[in-house]
Order: structure tokens, then sequence, then C-alpha cells
């Protein structure tokens, strides 16, 4: 999967717009975990969308397979459907109540035509809930969404995901919502799937720690651009952004909290962080710094290098 210069801008009301993602590049191979950090609203779940398609950049393009997505969603929207999946952050949103896990599973693989008849898909069904550690499997096919925790949905929203196996999986702040206790689990069986079927998976989420965990490379994203990345465990122990820096350590002096964080996203003169940053300099605040390669397999954005 890969993005190419992809923007979104969204029109308000008024005179301004938006820019929930400015130009963004982005490969992933798989077998690969990419993860995306940064703060509420700055664009994770905006790039998330229009990287399985499901939302069409104003700007740039997506490439799945080196084609690109206007392209394949005209050619066969379903098998893009297929290949790339993705898991949300709200489990009680995505399910509809009235059915049964059997439903909801039986019909994912009835719409994509896998399985010859009813009785190879229920085993389909039953192998991908025991994967998930949902037992006893046979059970829950019987249950509804009502009557389930929120850990067992997102395991069932997973298993309905590598169901089809898809090639690749976008997983929106897909552990944030659940218990602490089932986050670690959902990861470590997120890691095992993504080995044994040779997947590609995006993990996005605000949490920089639990994103170190899954991810081999990890962006940092702030106000729809990337200001850093680099491999994982090198970007907690030397951050060269101030932002990566303020990310982990979260008591730093510039405490990022939810009032100083910019609202919307602007094309700012100057670097978008310059307000919030402890080493600003008139140069910030004037020119944009641009993302290049800083040091081996790492890049960043920021003139006080
Ligand atoms: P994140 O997932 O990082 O929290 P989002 O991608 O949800 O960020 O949002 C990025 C920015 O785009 C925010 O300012 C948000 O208000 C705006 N935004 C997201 N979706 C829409 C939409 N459908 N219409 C208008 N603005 C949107
Ligand atoms: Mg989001």
């Amino acid at each position: 999967m890969q993005a190419k210069g992809v923007s979104k801008r969204y029109r308000q009301k008024k005179d301004r717009d938006t820019l929930a993602v400015n130009r963004v590049d982005l490969a992933l191979k798989s077998g690969e975990c990419l993860g995306i950090v940064g703060e509420s609203g700055c664009g994770k779940s905006t790039l998330a969308r229009m990287l399985v398609g499901m939302e069409k950049p104003t700007e740039g393009t997506v490439f799945f397979d080196g084609e690109a997505l206007p392209k394949l969603l005209q050619k066969d929207r379903l098998a893009l459907r297929r290949n790339c999946q993705m898991v949300f952050q709200n489990p009680f949103e995505i399910f509809d109540p009235l059915h049964t896990v059997g439903r909801i599973l039986l019909s994912a693989l009835k719409i994509h035509r896998i399985g010859r008849n009813r009785e190879e898909r229920e085993q389909i069904c039953i192998q991908a809930l025991e994967q998930m550690g949902v037992a006893p499997a046979e059970d829950f096919m019987e249950r509804r969404p009502g009557q389930l925790s929120g850990g067992q949905l997102q395991r069932i929203a997973v298993a309905r995901s590598i169901l089809l196996s898809p090639k690749c999986l976008v997983a929106d702040e897909a552990v944030s919502m659940l218990d602490v206790s089932v986050r670690a689990e959902i990861v470590n069986l997120l890691i095992e799937l993504m080995k044994n079927q040779q997947a590609g998976l995006l993990f996005i989420s605000h949490d920089i720690a639990i994103t170190r965990y899954i991810s081999h490379r990890i962006f940092v994203m702030y106000q729809g651009e990337f200001v850093e990345s680099a491999p994982a465990d090198q970007l907690i122990s030397q951050p060269a952004h101030p932002y990566t820096q303020a990310l982990i350590d979260s008591y730093s002096s510039i405490a990022l909290n939810r009032e100083s964080a910019p609202k919307t996203c602007f094309l700012s003169e100057g670097c978008a962080f310059a307000s919030r940053c402890p080493k600003a300099e008139e140069q910030c605040r004037r020119e944009k710094p641009p993302l290049v390669p800083s040091g081996l397999n790492r890049t960043l954005r920021c003139w006080k290098r």
C-alpha cells in the first residue's frame, strides 16, 4: 500500500477550510508493521480512510499492489475491500445489534464468495474465532453484539477482517477503547496474524507506548503532516523532533493538553509546531521546514536539527 502526496481538505461553512492531511507519503510492505502516532485531530483517521479507499484524497494518489485506487475501485471494488481491511475504534458501533455473530461473519464470507458451502463457511468462521481467542467459538456464533463485551466485540471485528485474508490491515485506534488488560492481548493477536499471513499492518494510535510495542517503524503526525519517522526503538530512545519528545515525555514543559492543541489544520507560515515548541526561533515561525532524511533510516521536519 502506498500513498503519494496525499492530501485531504474539508470544506468548512465559513471562509476557512480544514487541511486534515497535507501531502503525505507512505509505503507499507507485506509483513511489515508501521505505526502512526499523534494527538487527536491531527488527521490519522482521515489518512486511514483514504488509504483503504473509503474517502477520496483531494490531492495525490493511493496505490495498492502498484495500481492507483480510483482505477482499482472501478475495476474490482470487492477485491480492494477484501485486501485492505480496516478495524475501527468503537466495536459497539460497527455491528448490527440484531444479527448474531455467526450471521455477521458468514455474510462477510458470502459477499466475498469465500467457501464452497455453508458448512465450509461455518468452519472458516469458527477457526477465525478460535484464532482470536474467542471460545467456545460455536457458542459465540449464536450470540448477538449486545451480549458481548468491548474486548469480545473487538476480537470478533478482527476475526471478521482476517476471515478474508487481507493483504493489509489498518487498525485505527483499535484498542484505545478497550480495558488495559485486553489491549495487550489484542495487540499480540494482531502481531501473530500479520506474521502468519505476511500481511502489512498499519497501526494508528495516540498511544506511543503501545505503538512502539507493535510497530517496526513509527511515523509521528502533527496537523496533517509527518514530522518525524524512525525505526520504533530509535524513535523512542532518540526522539529528534521536539513534538515527538513532548509526546514521549508527557510531563514535559510543553504539556500536550487538548487546550493548547490547535483545533484546525492550516497552512501556516513556518513550522506548524512553532507556537508550542520550546526550541522555536525566528526561522521556525517564518519558514516551513521540509521533511528530509536525517540519519540512518530516519526522516525529520525541523530546522533545529
Ligand atoms: P484524528 O483521527 O487524528 O483524531 P481526524 O482525521 O479525525 O484526526 O481529523 C483531522 C481533522 O479533520 C480534524 O480537524 C477534524 O475536525 C477534521 N475532519 C475529519 N473528518 C471530517 C469531515 N468529515 N468533515 C470535516 N472535517 C473533518
Ligand atoms: Mg481518529
